[in-house]
């Protein structure tokens, strides 16, 4: 045991002793499957932060994963984190709302930092319940929606490999917004006839283009089309979604639950995820308000482990669409949780998030 070893044990002995609670936190490299590239980034693995809150004897774990569009990284959502850590040591953790709203107020942006903690409290308290968290929201895991299958843009080689490797899935979500979109979709199409989503990430410049390309996807059986146009081109995405038939979903442009009303009209549906949002509770607040504006709802994730996805998916019984996967494109995922069968996604039992480590891992 080293002296630092020594000195984290007599501080978690200290932190016991004075009923203060055990904060953590922890940044933990994810490498992807495959090389992963979208119409904005490409990258071989992401960084991804790791809370661990431990008051009472229960410890409850959470995720975030930084996003780079957002201008996100894990050592500065660390550090944020850190900033509130007195006052996360001595909060009750059973007014883990006003803990959140607290957290919201002192740190600015993070939000994935603050999608760790949250995900941790709300881990902590359907643990202490002694209930899985679909139950603490009163949702039956059984009206969870099929979770879609994501097709990163890759060579029409490797596209049709990935699309033969998802073949337990009912529908495929294909990566688009590059200048290659039609032999994607070509290469995908040789080798299957499923129903297939698109999502443009931004990458088309144009309100003219959007409705050229989607008109297309149309006829080769696309249900929906995510993220035409870039973030903040709302006016000309309600231009687009009403040339066309199938739905048009905002992700970019939906970030935070302030998003959503300027987008009712101008989509049919929003992309919430937790990342973006800060965690359970901003998520759920973002269903609810895209619910009452009467648009349509996608849960989606990140590049992010069990723990991030997991929690994402005891929400799902709320929403339409689930694009729930980014744990299965990651190789060294250090949990199990959420389970998919032929699309399905199977909620665990286990209270809190129901995790158990994965096996080889001594997380
Ligand atoms: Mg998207």
């Amino acid at each position: 045991m080293t002296r630092r070893d020594l000195g984290r044990l007599a501080a978690a002995a200290f932190a016991a002793a004075a009923g203060r609670n055990r904060f953590q936190t922890e940044i933990v490299r994810l490498q992807l499957r495959h090389t992963w590239t979208v119409a904005t980034s490409t990258s071989d693995y992401r960084d991804n932060l790791y809370v661990r809150f431990t008051a009472q004897g229960v410890t409850g774990i959470g995720e975030g994963a930084p996003l780079a569009r957002y201008r996100e990284n894990a050592r500065e959502g660390r550090e944020a984190l850190e900033s509130v850590r007195e006052f996360l040591e001595a909060a009750d953790p059973w007014q883990f709302a006003g803990i959140m709203e607290e957290v919201f107020r002192r740190i600015q942006g993070q939000y994935a930092a603050k999608c760790a903690l949250d995900v941790a409290l709300m881990d902590w308290v359907g643990k202490k319940l002694g209930i899985p968290l679909y139950r603490y929201f009163g949702l039956d895991p059984r009206r969870a929606p099929l979770t879609t299958y994501s097709i990163g843009i890759d060579t029409p080689e490797v596209t049709r490999q990935k699309v033969r490797e998802a073949a337990e899935f009912p529908v495929l979500k294909i990566k688009v917004g590059l200048d290659t979109d039609e032999v994607t979709i070509q290469a995908v199409r040789s080798v299957t006839d499923k129903p297939l989503r698109v999502d443009a990430n931004e990458g088309w410049k144009s309100k003219e283009e959007a409705v050229r390309k989607i008109e297309w996807l149309e006829k080769q059986g696309v249900e929906l089309v995510e993220q035409p146009l870039p973030a903040h081109m709302i006016e000309e995405s309600a231009w687009v979604r009403e040339r066309v038939r199938i739905p048009v979903i905002a992700d970019e442009s939906c970030r935070h639950p302030e998003d959503i009303p300027k987008l009712a009209g101008a989509f049919d549906g929003v992309n919430v995820k937790l990342a973006k949002a800060g965690g359970l509770l901003a998520a759920r607040r973002m269903i609810e308000m895209a619910r009452a504006l009467g648009l349509k709802v996608m849960l989606g994730c990140m590049i992010e482990s069990s723990v991030a996805v997991t929690a994402a998916a005891h929400l799902s019984p709320l929403v339409d669409w689930a694009d729930l996967d980014g744990n299965l494109l990651i190789a060294n995922d250090p949990y199990r949780g959420v389970r998919v069968d032929r699309g399905r996604l199977i909620l665990p039992e286990g209270p809190g998030l129901g995790l158990s480590p994965a096996s080889g891992s001594g997380s």
